[in-house]
Order: C-alpha cells, then sequence, then structure tokens
C-alpha cells in the first residue's frame, strides 16, 4: 500500500453522469478508510459507469460534472493507471495464458524491483488467500472460488488506495459467494480501503454493514 499521511478516503463531490442530455446519475458521497458503500439501483441506472468514471475509463459520450477525490487529491483528468483505483467485475478477467502467479505478478507495480522480491510477493498474497503453492497453476484447472479470490488478490497486488466492486458475486452460487463476500470485506477493512459496491442483492449490502445507497 503506498503511504498516505492524508488518508480522508474516497470522495464524490455533487458527482452527477448524463448521457445524450438526460440525467443518469447524481451522487454526493464520502467513503471513509475502510468503510464499504453499498450501491443499489434499476440495470441501466449507470451504477457501472459510475464506477467507470471514478476508474477514468467513462467513454467521451458521457458527460460528467463534479469532482472525484482520492486521500485529497483530485483524479479528474489522471490517467487511470495512475489512480490507484482497484476495481473487480462479475467476471475475474484472469489472463488463459498466464499462470496464476504470473497473472498476479502482472498487478504488481514496476517499483517493485527484483525476480525474487516479486516472486515472494506472489507467494505471501497466495498463503494469505489459503492458496498455498499455487503460483504455478493454469487458472484453467482452478475451482471458480479459486479464480475469484486470485482475481481479488490480483487487484490487491496492484496497491490501491480504494476499491470498486462491480458485481463480483452475482455468478457464484449461495455457498461460495458468502465465503468470497466475506474474504473481500475482511480484505477491504484490513487493507483500510474505502470501497464502493454495486449489487442488486441485498443481502450483500446487510453483509457490508454500511451505508445502501439506493438509486430510485
Ligand atoms: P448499470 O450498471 O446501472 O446497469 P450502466 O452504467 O452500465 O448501468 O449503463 C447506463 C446507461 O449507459 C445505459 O443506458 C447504457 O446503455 C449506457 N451505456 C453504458 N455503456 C455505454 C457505452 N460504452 N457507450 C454508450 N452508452 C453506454
Ligand atoms: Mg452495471
Amino acid at each position: 500500500m503506498p503511504s498516505d499521511h492524508s488518508e480522508t478516503g474516497l470522495e464524490l463531490r455533487t458527482v452527477s453522469i448524463r448521457l445524450g442530455g438526460q440525467e443518469l446519475l447524481a451522487v454526493d458521497l464520502v467513503i471513509a478508510p475502510g468503510e464499504i458503500v453499498t450501491l443499489m439501483g434499476p440495470s441501466g441506472s449507470g451504477k457501472s459507469s459510475l464506477l467507470g468514471h471514478i476508474c477514468g475509463t467513462l467513454p467521451a459520450q458521457f458527460d460528467v460534472s463534479g469532482q472525484v477525490v482520492l486521500n485529497g487529491r483530485s483524479l479528474d483528468g489522471c490517467p487511470p493507471q495512475d489512480r490507484h483505483v482497484g476495481i473487480l467485475f462479475q467476471d475475474d478477467l484472469l489472463f488463459p495464458h498466464l499462470s496464476v502467479g504470473g497473472n498476479l505478478a502482472f498487478a504488481l507495480p514496476a517499483s517493485v524491483k527484483g525476480k525474487a522480491k516479486r516472486r515472494m510477493l506472489v507467494e505471501n498474497a497466495l498463503k494469505n488467500a489459503d492458496m498455498d503453492g499455487f503460483a504455478d497453476r493454469d487458472p484453467a484447472t482452478l475451482s471458480g472460488g479459486q479464480r475469484a479470490r486470485v482475481a481479488l488478490l490480483r487487484v490487491l497486488l496492484s496497491e490501491p488506495c480504494a476499491l470498486l466492486l462491480d458485481e463480483p458475486f452475482s455468478k457464484l452460487d449461495s455457498e461460495l459467494r458468502g465465503q468470497f463476500r466475506s474474504f473481500v470485506f475482511e480484505q477491504c477493512r484490513k487493507n483500510r480501503l474505502p470501497t464502493l459496491m454495486v449489487t442488486h442483492d441485498p443481502e450483500d449490502g446487510s453483509a457490508a454493514g454500511g451505508r445502501v445507497i439506493n438509486l430510485a
């Protein structure tokens, strides 16, 4: 985690997203370090677009006003790779041509130097997810739950200062879902990540235990 003395969380200051002249969504919100805020709303209401805006990947046809501020730094105009914002999607998006360890090492910042050090960070991350010894495995040989955990580890290894969750539990069956969800929330809190979770399942919001925002 990059050390940051002004850890004020993720602020969405009167952010409004418009498409084709119509407002999709407006939010005004501060998410504290380690806090998990849930965002719910109908399909097409702009939830993923908001996460894309925070990441810096929203296409130009959207009009956005307001400010996104992370730990006191405005992210507006900042390239996606310099934002320190991690995102997890419904699909794990693991690279099929890389091993599990290769997928994880890919996310490590370039500032982490040395093969041995990079390998050690990858192995420690796997240990932390009860996946000791999985570095050389082909992702295709993992269970759904293991793949989900690797996807989360990959985001965490990129040293984010905030985490966005775009329905990452929706494809998992209920038992796995509960387990993976607890693991994600535990990591958010441990790493003091301000977290914004989009979900359709009210149980995700209750499990997160934080504020729930319902878009009308
Ligand atoms: P949600 O995640 O709440 O279901 P989205 O943010 O994905 O909603 O979509 C909001 C609106 O923006 C929808 O009308 C959708 O069709 C439109 N939209 C999403 N992505 C794009 C895009 N890349 N280009 C144009 N319109 C888009
Ligand atoms: Mg969406």
